[in-house]
């Protein structure tokens, strides 16, 4: 027992379980057993070369000293000319500030806005992080149903419905962790149609998979539409996109009213960004993207085989993702709860997934399997769940 007096909150703040199963499967690993990991999300690939070199030559050049909070400038505008090319709006640089990875601009727009007495919306299952910090705020975690029979997105009135006078911020995340699920277009049209009757509401729109489409589908920002891009914050960053993820480098475009408190929020807690990892990220914007062609056509390719595998699976029925590299397979008649399943396969099988419940309690039923590994590698996983799940 000890003395120490944490403040309560840290009794509500929550976790990601994706790094317990990683640990897990390590532990696993470590004592000689054949693991096979399609719990965590990152992609298997290196960071392409010329961004490495972006990064060493930085360094070599004295770039190792503080850098402005918000970011260097040549990357600021390097993200806003990015934002224009791909989504064909017209972003200022200093409304975009640059943080150590995607999921710093969640935990800055969920303190700005979050606190005792006002509600914020979320997706479940969705992202853990968004529960986790909301709960930690003191505010009251409002959840969305993402839905299986449509494609995992949700029915925009149902979520308006849910839109009270203390709702202070919507978080949405399309394509999406763990379902894949992409939003459609015109679900997305009617919730900003909605959501002009309530003026005061801010959205957190965290678009960090919005390169990993499949199909031909077009991403839709919500940084397109006017009538409400003064309430967005737009997060998106390069761990998924450029296989970035140990690098901690992502970014948001704020609103031009919180631009100020995001910066502050940066000097408060981190300063910066280390510069290396900076140039490195202008590097990626701005040079060759066939690598990030290369790693959709692998993920592509690889979704058809899992989707195709877990159907085989007789208790087994999965979706075919939109988007991201993830797939959520319902499990129901299994007859076995998701956790339970889980456990089951890493400790029995060496088949590390996540249990649906890690992404609340709404993901009850299903498992998350990231397929960001080798074809091999997955079809030797999905052979050991077939023999697991057809045995029970
Ligand atoms: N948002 C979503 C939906 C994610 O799935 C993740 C990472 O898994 C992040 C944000 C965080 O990204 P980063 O690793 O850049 O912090």
């Amino acid at each position: 027992m000890s003395d120490l007096l944490p403040a309560a909150r840290m009794q509500r703040l929550g976790t990601e379980t994706a790094f317990e199963v990683l640990a897990r499967a390590e532990a696993l690993a470590g004592e000689g057993r054949d693991i096979i990991n399609l719990g965590i999300g990152q992609p298997d690939f290196r960071t392409p070369p010329h961004i490495v070199e972006a990064a060493i030559k930085a360094l070599r050049d004295g770039h190792h000293g503080y850098t402005p909070a918000p970011g260097i400038p040549v990357l600021r505008e390097a993200v806003s000319a990015d934002l224009q090319a791909r989504h064909g709006v017209s972003i200022d640089p200093s409304c975009i500030v640059v943080v150590p990875g995607g999921k710093v601009t969640m935990n800055f727009a969920i303190m700005m806005f979050g606190e005792p007495g006002v509600e914020i919306l979320y997706p479940n299952p969705g992202f853990p992080i968004y529960e986790s910090m909301i709960n930690f705020s003191g505010a009251t975690a409002v959840p969305f149903a993402l839905l299986e029979d449509q494609g995992f997105a949700f029915d925009a009135d149902a979520l308006l419905a849910r839109v009270s006078e203390r709702t202070r911020l919507i978080i949405l995340n399309s394509p999406a962790n763990p379902t894949g699920g992409v939003v459609p277009k015109p679900v997305i049209d009617r919730l900003v149609e909605g959501l002009l009757q309530h003026p005061g509401v801010a959205i957190l729109s965290d678009e960090i998979y919005s390169r990993m489409l499949f199909d031909e589908r077009e991403h839709v920002s919500l940084l397109q539409y006017p009538e409400i891009v003064e309430r967005v914050i737009m997060l998106d960053g390069w761990s998924k996109t450029y296989a970035m993820t140990g690098w901690r480098l992502g970014y948001a475009v704020w609103p031009t009213a919180l631009v100020e408190h995001a910066t502050r929020l940066a000097v408060n807690c981190h300063s910066c960004v280390n510069a290396a990892a900076q140039h490195a990220g202008v590097a990626a914007l701005q040079g060759d993207q066939s690598a990030v062609t290369a790693m959709l056509h692998a993920f592509d390719e690889r979704r058809a085989v899992v989707v195709e595998g877990l159907n085989a699976i007789s208790a087994v029925r999965c979706q075919t993702p939109g988007g991201a590299f993830y797939a959520f397979p319902n499990i129901q008649q299994t007859g076995l709860s998701a956790r339970a399943l889980q456990q089951q396969l890493l400790e029995r099988h060496g088949v590390a997934t996540i249990a649906g419940t890690s992404f609340g309690a709404f993901g009850e039923g299903y498992l998350r399997l990231s397929y960001a590994n080798s074809l091999d590698n997955i079809r030797a996983a999905l052979q050991r769940m077939r023999e697991a799940i057809e045995a029970l």
